[in-house]
């Protein structure tokens, strides 16, 4: 029983009723509370709804993440996710029962038949094309993990390849670091062109079936993979079992070991390594692990050749990225960009320069964990590996802009008040830690001894990226925003 309720009671989209205490209200509005919306004014429109709601009728809460940052301020009403809100229009939602997922206009499987979709496949399942000449083209592109870890898929598929016993793999489709939607927006648009990649990579580490983990942020995008896996299997190309997953409201779980317990069935603690999942993964096996977009890009990068991933790259780097970018720009979304790209060019040649009234002031270029960067350190190239020497990386590539308008150091009170709402409690680091930050990043005078000496022990004692990433941003805000408001 206390299994039980340990893992209901871990993921936020469960509702626990304990005996006695009253049902929820019968709808729910999720207001997200993350970096963008916060900038586009989310704490209003929870105060609006608040005001305005019956809670007898609707339950308002506050969300991390939902993966909309574009079109900030979002609320979630049952599953509708109205992008961007008003107290009015979610209201109005509510009221008119407008409560089902959005479904995008994908591309099908006729359609991506029809353009030479799954030719790739046949090839390398007939032979012709070999698993060694594939796993050479992706090294020579050199197409990295783009989940956040940049780890080269090449290797990582030689390394699984050789692992004895029987296989498995998984997609990791839970993005729900703040500020990143391009997997989202990928899979809402061409969603063959992923599960074509997968169904490759399957083939080539010889794995017995794919697991696909997805946000439950995206009930949109589960039906209509769920829609498409079905027209594969009817069309008699599911050369690998795919099992769709739904995740239940758990950022901890984009982090590889936690999404496996997550798929076992358990909390999502992330794991002790070594072992690393290539070895022992899920249930036990060598398991290849990729990130959407890393097999967003396999069939491209093999059917046009390695060079020609590799040549858009700027600066040295090597490759596309498709950057979530958000905040204070004319025109947010996600944009394919050369990797090596400076966010001074992806505002002006992506974004349409900043939004009307804002002069840039700084930017995280990876997200919440990323750190966070002063306009004068605009130039530097957004690659893996470039950032490290400020403090911050660029992870999954999601940019968000803020402006002279903006208070940095609210900014990272926001992003420490989202790691310790999404710690998962397992070491106690980062589960004391995130919440002790936070307790001392409200003063108007940050204890800042006090701080760092936490920060050092987050860092050296934490079990996973979550806990020793969580200090960046304030760390960032320190070293480059000294002066800032509080
Ligand atoms: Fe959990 Fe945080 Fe420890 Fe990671 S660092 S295992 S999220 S408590």
């Amino acid at each position: 029983e206390a299994e039980v309720y340990e893992v209901a009671s871990f993921y936020h989209h469960f509702d626990i009723v304990k005996e006695g205490a009253a049902a929820p209200s019968p709808l729910t509005i999720r207001v997200c509370d993350s970096l963008s919306c916060m900038l586009a004014g989310a704490e209003s429109l929870v105060a609006a709804l608040e005001a305005a709601a019956d809670p007898a009728a609707i339950r308002i809460l506050r969300a991390p993440c939902v993966g909309r940052c574009a079109e900030a301020p979002v609320a979630v009403v049952g599953q509708n996710a109205i992008a961007p809100a008003t107290a009015e229009t979610a209201l109005a939602a509510a009221r008119q029962g407008d409560t089902a997922p959005r479904i995008a206009d994908a591309r099908t499987l006729d359609d991506y038949i029809a353009e030479g979709g799954y030719g790739l496949l046949r090839a390398v399942i007939s032979g012709t094309m070999p698993a060694d000449s594939l796993i050479a083209t992706l090294s020579d592109a050199g197409l990295r993990g783009l989940g956040g870890a940049g780890f080269p898929a090449g290797r990582k598929w030689s390394i699984v390849r050789a692992m004895p016993g029987a296989r498995l793999m998984t997609v990791n489709a839970d993005e729900g670091e703040p500020g990143t939607f391009k997997d989202r927006v990928l899979l809402e648009s061409d969603p063959h062109r992923m599960l074509e990649g997968a169904l490759i990579a399957a083939h080539v580490v010889s794995a017995e079936r794919i697991y696909i983990y997805l946000r439950d942020e995206y009930p949109g995008v589960r039906a209509i993979l769920l829609r498409e896996i079905a027209a594969l299997e009817q069309a008699g190309l599911l050369t690998t079992p795919i099992e769709l997953r739904r995740g239940a409201g758990a950022y901890v779980c984009g982090e590889e070991s936690a999404m496996l317990e997550s798929l076992e069935g358990k909390r999502g603690l992330p794991r002790h390594r070594p072992p690393y999942i290539a070895e022992s993964g899920l249930f036990g096996r060598p398991t290849l692990n990729h990130n959407v977009e890393t097999l967003f890009w396999l069939r491209d990068i093999i059917e046009k050749g390695a060079e020609w991933f590799a040549r858009q790259g700027r600066r040295g780097a090597k490759g596309v990225r498709s950057f979530s970018v958000s905040g204070r720009v004319r025109r947010p979304g996600v944009k394919l960009a050369p990797a090596g790209i400076t966010v001074n060019e992806l505002i002006g040649e992506f974004c349409g320069g900043m939004a009307e009234g804002h002069r840039f002031a700084g930017y995280l270029p990876g997200g919440a964990s990323g750190g966070v960067l002063p306009a004068s350190l605009a130039d530097e190239p957004l690659d893996f590996g470039t950032l490290e020497k400020h403090g911050c990386f660029v992870g999954s590539h999601a940019v968000i802009v803020f402006s002279d308008r903006d208070d940095p150091r609210a900014i990272a009170r926001n992003l420490m008040d989202f790691f310790a709402h999404e710690s998962c409690g397992q070491c106690t680091p980062c589960r004391a830690g995130t919440d002790k930050l936070r307790a001392l990043m409200q003063a108007d005078l940050w204890d800042t001894d006090l701080m760092a000496d936490i920060e050092q022990v987050m860092r050296d004692a934490s079990i996973c990226g979550l806990g020793q990433a969580a200090p960046n941003p304030m760390r960032s805000i320190l070293t480059y925003f000294a002066g800032s408001r509080s």
